[in-house]
């Protein structure tokens, strides 16, 4: 019975405390990976679509974020307020729709999309 009480006592020293062992970065660590996001060095992180992308980081329309098909190649655009994690997320949802454009003209944000939106998170991502 001491043995069970023992393991008890140990796995709830050992687990309970595993949260207050883990390094947590500091605010001012975090800060900084926000803001130094590099939208470019993010984009050949994810995986390819098919054609050209061209980027338009000082777009300044009503959206944060917009794609569109050219023709010859694709452009996304980011909005210029947006920086860092934002600009980052904003990225990923419209590289999102490249992978999987012609299937999702009539329902854009489908389960489609969501499942790439998931890869190109994934990729970009620390997880
Ligand atoms: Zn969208």
């Amino acid at each position: 019975m001491f043995r069970v009480y023992a393991c008890a006592i140990l796995a709830l020293l050992l687990f309970g405390m595993a949260p207050f062992l883990l390094p947590v970065p500091e605010l001012e660590e975090m800060l900084c990976a926000y803001e130094q996001t590099d939208i470019m060095e993010a984009a050949a992180l994810l995986p390819p679509v098919g054609y050209p992308v061209e980027f338009d980081l000082k777009y300044n329309g009503p959206k944060w974020g917009e794609s569109q098909w050219l023709g010859d190649r694709y452009i996304i655009r980011i909005h210029e307020d947006s920086v860092g994690m934002a600009a980052l997320d904003t990225l990923i949802h419209e590289w999102a729709h490249l992978l999987v454009w012609d299937a999702t003209q009539e329902s854009p944000h489908d389960d489609l999309w969501a499942v790439a939106y998931g890869r190109c998170y994934r990729a970009v991502v620390d997880l």
